[in-house]
């Protein structure tokens, strides 16, 4: 095989490869211009609202442990439905992460081999927290970035990102051989390690906006307000902390088009159209 073949082969199952993995799993809501005006209004609200002082934390640890319990069900069952076929675990557990001071809540992976998923929240994100609505909101989306299946997708990307840009490098390499200029043997790994984060990054925001329709549906069914939960991430806060760390409104931005699709969704589930969300 020549290297334009190897292109060629590796650049076309590549580029395949991220055309699967980047896509949302479920269609997002449409928002028409009535939703968008509301979700406007409503974002500029919650932004002027004053600054919060923080709960005590014993009543912020209730908080999350009463949420926790009328959720979990709820989402584990979405889950299974959703999932059962892919194999992918559902027995989410639901920690407090006591190391970081930021506020900030996530989803990932942990214990033996990366396999156990896994929500956190820190104690200063549960004390900034107003109402069990803001929890369940909060905890549905994390739940949404399992069911979304946002990690395995991104790592998908990431291969495949890496896949072309190290075969174009090797093509370029190739054709500069071929006219007998110098060619830079590092080049493919250092292209492949870009090719890596850029892929990586990619479509994070139609994940956040995938997680808030999924994280309005599981709220709603454990009998929370989705509307009132998501208005936290309209919250003005510093992205990052004085210790460089990335907070909560590091990686999810506040944006109207978030509350948008609540608002659609809402709508979407009032109507009762069908969703592709069982
Ligand atoms: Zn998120």
């Amino acid at each position: 095989m020549t290297l334009v073949q190897f292109f060629r082969n590796t650049g076309a199952i590549a580029i395949a490869a991220l055309a699967a993995a980047c896509g949302t799993t479920y269609d997002l809501p449409g928002v028409d211009d009535r939703v968008d005006a509301r979700a406007t209004a409503m974002f500029a609200e919650a932004r002027a609202a004053a600054p919060r002082s923080p709960a005590d934390p014993a009543v912020a640890q209730a908080r999350f442990r009463r949420v926790a319990s009328r959720l979990q069900p709820v989402a584990e069952t979405l889950c299974k439905a959703e999932l059962a076929q892919k194999g992918a675990d559902c027995r989410v557990k639901l920690e407090l992460d006591r190391q970081m001071a930021e506020r900030n809540a996530y989803f990932t992976y942990a214990g033996p081999g990366n396999s156990d998923p896994v929500i956190r929240f820190t104690v200063t994100m549960l004390q900034d927290v107003e109402s069990d609505d803001e929890v369940a909101f909060i905890l549905g989306h994390e739940y949404g970035h399992l069911i979304g299946q946002h990690i395995v997708k991104q790592q998908q990307q990431a291969v495949a990102g890496a896949l072309i840009l190290g075969a174009l490098t090797a093509y370029g390499n190739a054709q500069a051989a071929s006219a007998g200029q110098g060619y830079d043997p590092h080049a493919v790994s250092r292209n492949m390690e870009i090719g890596a984060a850029v892929g990586t990054r990619a479509y994070s925001q139609t994940y956040e906006l995938e997680s808030d329709m999924l994280g309005t549906r599981i709220a709603a069914a454990a009998g929370y307000d989705p509307v009132k939960g998501a208005k936290f991430f309209a919250r003005a806060e510093a992205a990052r902390s004085q210790g460089g760390q990335l907070s909560f409104w590091g990686t999810h931005p506040a944006d109207s088009r978030r509350l948008a699709v609540v608002l659609a969704t809402v709508d979407q589930m009032k109507a009762g159209a069908p969703s592709g969300v069982e």
